[in-house]
């Protein structure tokens, strides 16, 4: 994707100040002649950042302003080791919640709106970037947390939610809940807003539908402001960004290089105007591309598809390439089947092995569905797995991000 100019001004501007006032990139970029970058050719030669770089700055080494400019700080979930921390100026969350309005409003969402909010507050980014916005936009904000099904749908229904916040595991399993108590006629909510996170269409469809709602992807993440850099619009599942805050790149995320453009790679994210953290180049790991040519909706804003996967999602057995969304593909075809499923990959004797658990619909026949998935996974895939049917509900339902992949083999 093509580098504008004003974009290319922005982050001149942007390394300018990060030379003289960060000691992290001061020490990353140690020996390159920032201030000679010119093009966008230049500014590919720069070194990436890394999660790994973010942690070994904690708890506040990507601090790249005075201290007394910093109001707030946000912790990225690691699952393991040091977390990262990100510190935030006034202009910085005002910038993140600017962004969220611009998303609520990409979603048809207006200040009549009362949004339910049931991501968790506290030190990640995802509960108080969606109340920020909100409040930015004027809507009225029930902030919830997550949680605590009984009160979420009670306050669902007495306060007439028009809109809810969630993950996709935790708005399916509010939908089922509702389709299980029979309350859906007192559920008045229109769209869902859906933090991101790899999901499958049939999963999307499964909730637009329980829930009666349209659905909108929200991108982002804690070491870019958090949720809220791009959100689909109504006239596509692809997501629009806001390239005035962000410059976007897609590279193959094994050798660095960009892809060409429409092609499936890494999302690598420099902030053109951030001043608590600042991050050049960082890679995300999550896998994406870039929709070509305008969307029917009018939007000026450039567009990225609906998340792949994780780079370290993609699995290699018996030599193909497996990416999660592929297998919901599949499922998506298979009708007896459920959005939910899981994959185990095992070493056994000397063969990889791939286990692909599916929960199978109420009166389908599991021997059929089992028959019908391996075959479909065979020609589109590839490989054979060993599909093993389950029950409705037999999966996990999580209200963080589910796991779907587990490989079991190192
Ligand atoms: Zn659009």
């Amino acid at each position: 994707m093509q580098m504008t100019q004003t974009q290319l001004d922005m982050l001149k501007v942007q390394l300018g100040k990060l030379m003289k006032h960060s000691a992290f990139y001061q020490e990353k970029f140690k020996g390159i002649d920032v201030a000679g970058i010119k093009t966008q050719e230049d500014f590919e030669k720069l070194p990436f950042t890394w999660k790994g770089d973010l942690r070994e700055a904690y708890p506040l080494g990507l601090m790249a302003v005075p201290e007394k400019e910093i109001v707030r700080i946000h912790s990225s979930s690691g699952t393991t080791g040091t977390p990262v921390i990100i510190p935030y100026t006034k202009k910085d969350v005002d910038d993140w919640a600017t962004m969220f309005a611009r998303s609520y409003e990409m979603a048809g969402i207006t200040d009549m709106d009362r949004i339910q909010i049931t991501p968790g507050y506290g030190l990640w980014t995802a509960g108080i970037g969606f109340q920020n916005g909100a409040e930015k936009l004027g809507a009225m904000v029930i902030p919830m947390g997550p949680g605590n099904t009984d009160k979420q749908l009670r306050m669902m229904m007495d306060m007439k939610s028009t809109v809810l916040c969630a993950t996709s595991s935790y708005a399916l399993l509010l939908a089922e809940e509702i389709a299980k108590r029979g309350i859906g006629k007192q559920i008045h909510l229109k769209k869902g807003v859906i933090g991101s996170e790899r999901w499958g269409d049939k999963m999307r469809k499964r909730i637009a539908k329980e829930l009666g709602v349209s659905l909108y992807d929200i991108y982002g993440l804690t070491e870019i402001y958090g949720p809220g850099i791009a959100i689909n619009c109504d006239h596509s599942t692809s997501m629009h960004y806001w390239d005035d805050f962000v410059y976007i790149e897609i590279l193959d995320p094994k050798t660095g290089i960009p892809v060409k453009d429409g092609e499936i790679g890494e999302i690598v994210i420099t902030t053109l105007v951030k001043e608590g953290a600042p991050l050049i180049r960082y890679r995300t790991h999550d896998l994406s591309r870039f929709v070509l040519g305008e969307c029917p909706c009018g939007s000026k804003y450039p567009r990225l598809d609906t998340l792949v996967g994780r780079t370290d999602d993609m699995v290699k057995v018996k030599g193909c390439n497996i990416f999660p969304s592929q297998v919901e593909d599949v499922i998506k075809d298979v009708d007896g089947a459920s959005s939910e499923y899981q994959i185990m990959i095992d070493h056994i004797e000397g063969k990889d092995i791939l286990t692909l658990f599916i929960e199978v619909k109420k009166g389908a026949s599991k021997l059929d569905v089992a028959h019908e998935l391996g075959s479909l996974f065979k020609i589109k895939i590839g490989m054979t797995p060993l599909v093993k049917p389950v029950d409705i509900g037999e999966l996990p339902r999580s209200e963080k991000k589910s796991t779907r992949v587990f490989d079991n083999r190192y």
